[in-house]
């Protein structure tokens, strides 16, 4: 008798069934799988397990009395970097294509999971497999919004690969971690950015619209260190808006609420994290979690100009002071809002500090997104070392 992997089923499932994380998915696309037979255990917004996938996947939990992990997860090194000669773009010097494209070139993997863009709209996403450096270069520069990753999985059980990288924002890494064992592969790789405030596509217009003077013309966006948004139009010029002048109350709603309910910030369950919030500005930032981790950034060290990590300035007060601003919908006058943003470039956190500030500004927020729209979840959703970075703050109720 000819046994069924018993994920192989689970296509029988009605679509109104499709979604269980209901509002709280953030279509990372394992329900549009067979995997789906899993979610109830995989998906981030069911079932919280970052501690005991820790434990998987680098052997042990993030220690939280040593501070640097309490806020970054498990790591055995945090670097500041970027390309000598960055890839035109990319979406910042594109340490993550050109460590792709070196797995790949030198067989470590038969295919990279990576998202380009439709034909029609530079920012709605396309998961793919890619299999040549130039599909995987045609995958650069974030989509800045949900993107249905593990669509692609069947794909990869069927095309028979072994060796597979996976790039993904953290609820996407958290559901694979979890189906990991059920892929048939030799090794997986898992090449991981921070992610926050995702949208879905009509939040993104929402938020171009009320942001740029030219959402049409935006190729690429990122709120930067310099607490700025900085948006790059497609003529070449660019535009920053200060964080300070965003129009919150317009804004509130924009973000999906996933993004509203989510504690992963900084991608714990991913070998190697590229982001840049904890760096100088211009500069990535990089997160080794365990050896694999180790080995993908040992084939690009030569492409690289590194310095350490530093640390420097006291974000608390500004974290506590923006908490009721953000909760009240406060807008400042654009005038008011860059200087408010002089003031705390020139004094404000920065590096490390400045990756606690913006973690601490969106635990908080989320936590109490959290509390008062899901309170049954609150306990078991909210990790402990986001419960021990919260409860550092006063919140209102
Ligand atoms: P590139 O070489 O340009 O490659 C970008 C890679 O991102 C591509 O391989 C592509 O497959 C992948 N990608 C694009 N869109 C998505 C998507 N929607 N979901 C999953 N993968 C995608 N870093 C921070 O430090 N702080 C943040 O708050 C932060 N927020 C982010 C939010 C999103 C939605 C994304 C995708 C990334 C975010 N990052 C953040 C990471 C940062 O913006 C850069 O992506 C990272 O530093 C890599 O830059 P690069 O030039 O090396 O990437
Ligand atoms: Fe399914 Fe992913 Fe949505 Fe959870 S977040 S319901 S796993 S598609």
């Amino acid at each position: 008798m000819t046994s069924v992997s018993p994920h192989k089923k689970a296509k029988a499932l009605k679509p109104t069934s499709r979604r269980p994380a209901k509002e709280l998915c953030s279509e990372c696309g394992l329900c549009d799988t067979y995997y789906i037979h899993y979610v109830k255990e995989a998906c981030a917004f069911i079932n919280q397990q970052i501690g005991e996938l820790e434990v998987e996947t680098h052997t042990r939990s993030r220690h939280l009395d040593n501070p640097d992990e309490l806020y970054f997860g498990v790591h055995q090194d945090m670097i500041a970097a970027r390309k000598q000669q960055p890839i035109e773009g990319a979406q910042w010097t594109g340490i993550v294509s050109s460590i792709a494209i070196e797995m790949l070139n030198r067989g470590l993997v038969e295919g990279v999971v990576c998202v380009q863009n439709t034909k029609e709209d530079r920012f709605q996403p396309m998961p793919i497999i890619a299999r040549t450096p130039e599909e995987i270069l045609a995958a650069r520069v974030n989509k800045p919004t949900l993107s249905p990753n593990l669509s692609v999985l069947e794909q990869i059980e069927k095309s028979g690969m072994k060796r597979l990288l996976v790039i993904g924002v953290g609820c996407q890494i958290q559901a694979l971690r979890a189906v990991e064992k059920q892929l048939g592969l030799e090794k997986l790789y898992v090449l991981g950015t921070p992610c926050v405030d995702n949208v879905n596509r009509a939040g993104l217009q929402k938020f171009l619209e009320t942001t740029s003077r030219s959402p049409e013309t935006v190729v690429h966006y990122e709120f930067m260190q310099d607490f700025r948004v900085h948006f790059k139009h497609e003529d070449g010029s660019s535009e920053t808006v200060p964080f300070f002048g965003l129009k919150t109350n317009k804004l509130k709603d924009v973000f999906a609420p996933s993004c509203m309910s989510c504690f992963d910030y900084v991608n714990s369950l991913a070998d190697l994290v590229v982001g840049y919030m904890g760096a100088p500005f211009g500069w990535q930032w990089i997160v080794v979690r365990n050896d694999t981790g180790k080995e993908m950034l040992d084939l690009v060290q030569d492409q690289l100009d590194t310095q350490p990590v530093t640390s420097k300035g006291n974000r608390k007060e500004a974290v506590q002071q923006s908490i009721p601003a953000y909760d009240k919908g406060v807008t400042l006058p654009m005038w008011a809002a860059k200087l408010m943003g002089v003031v705390i470039e020139k004094i404000g956190p920065k590096g490390l500090e400045y990756a606690r500030f913006s973690i601490d500004s969106h635990f908080t927020r989320n936590y109490l997104y959290v509390k008062r729209n899901h309170p049954e979840k609150l306990e078991a959703h909210v990790p402990e070392f986001a419960k021990r970075i919260v409860e550092q703050y006063k919140l209102p109720e």
